[in-house]
């Protein structure tokens, strides 16, 4: 499903500034963090764009989304569960709550305080135990028990947002979607896909650029990027693989010592044997992945 033809932001340019190694004009508007790049055609910006994807799908050959779910209704309920909270904290929770709320006519009918004892590690389980069972009550009485595979279906559902939608749709029903969460939308700003703080135009911004075929998994590698690398505070530009094609490279740190000491998870110093096992898995997660997705269709 297209993104809504928003009204287009202009992509303004600033003051050149001096290349970094790959040519592409370097840091600016970081004070404003609204990078762009000066006289940048469309086409242009279109190839750097490929570039960075290109890069980042060589980074992270193993990037998929990080909740674990077997089925379209289990990736809605952990992808509600997953606000304000991390990915990994909803993992551990949700085996229990799938054990007892196999379906969403089990979670509408369950005792409300159940749910919020198994979620609270989450955090405003109240509020989110509200939305689980006011979600899953609408699956049942309008959908028959069945989480519906469109966009415009799946965001009328309560809780639901364009970005919840987009996860569903791109993972559990292999419908390409471009999820914008805080990290996406920072970094498709320093790359200067977008200028914009808005979610909807950012997806509309981003989806301009590349095939509909890579939004899914364009999303993820920038998600993995944004968690490991090109933090909100201290990105680690000296230890960035796209640096290159990166207008904002430069502003966090560039030595390249420095920098690999800022990176996280897999890319921490002293994880590489984590980062070997990833790599060596990134095959069958790739089966697992291709397998679940074919079960749920
Ligand atoms: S870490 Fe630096 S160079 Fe890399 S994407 Fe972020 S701002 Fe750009």
């Amino acid at each position: 499903m297209a993104p809504p033809r928003a009204a287009k932001a202009p992509r303004a340019a600033t003051a050149p500034q001096a290349p970094n190694a790959g040519g592409v004009t370097a840091a600016a508007g970081q004070a404003a963090g609204m990078p762009v790049v000066s006289s940048e055609s469309m086409l242009g910006l279109k190839r750097r764009a490929r570039r960075i994807n290109r890069a980042l799908a060589e980074k992270y050959p193993y990037a998929h989304a990080e909740l674990d779910f077997r089925n379209p209704f289990e990736l809605l309920v952990a992808t509600v569960l997953s606000a304000q909270t991390t990915d990994v904290t909803v993992n551990q929770i949700t085996p229990l709550l799938f054990a007892r709320y196999p379906d969403p006519r089990s979670m509408a009918e369950a005792d409300p305080a159940t749910i919020e004892e198994i979620i609270k590690p989450t955090g405003f389980f109240r509020a989110k135990t509200r939305s689980l069972v006011a979600l899953c009550t609408r699956l049942v009485d309008e959908y028959n028990g069945v989480v519906p595979g469109r966009l415009e279906d799946l965001v009328t559902l309560p809780g639901v947002g364009r970005k919840t939608a987009n996860v569903v749709l791109g993972n559990a029903f292999g419908v390409p979607g471009i999820t914008v969460d805080t990290h996406f939308g920072r970094l498709a700003r320093r790359f200067g896909w977008t200028q914009s703080e808005d979610p909807v135009q950012i997806e509309y911004d981003v989806a301009e650029l590349f095939e509909k075929r890579d939004w899914t998994m364009l999303s993820h590698r920038v998600v993995f990027h944004g968690r490991r690398v090109c933090h909100s505070r201290k990105p680690a530009c000296g230890a960035c693989p796209v640096a290159n094609w990166c207008p904002s490279y430069g502003m966090g740190e560039t030595d390249p010592a420095k920098a690999a000491k800022l990176l996280k998870y897999e890319l921490a110093p002293g994880n590489e044997a984590l980062l070997a096992q990833l790599l060596a898995e990134t095959y069958r997660a790739a089966e697992i992945r291709m397998e679940s997705q074919k079960r749920t269709r």
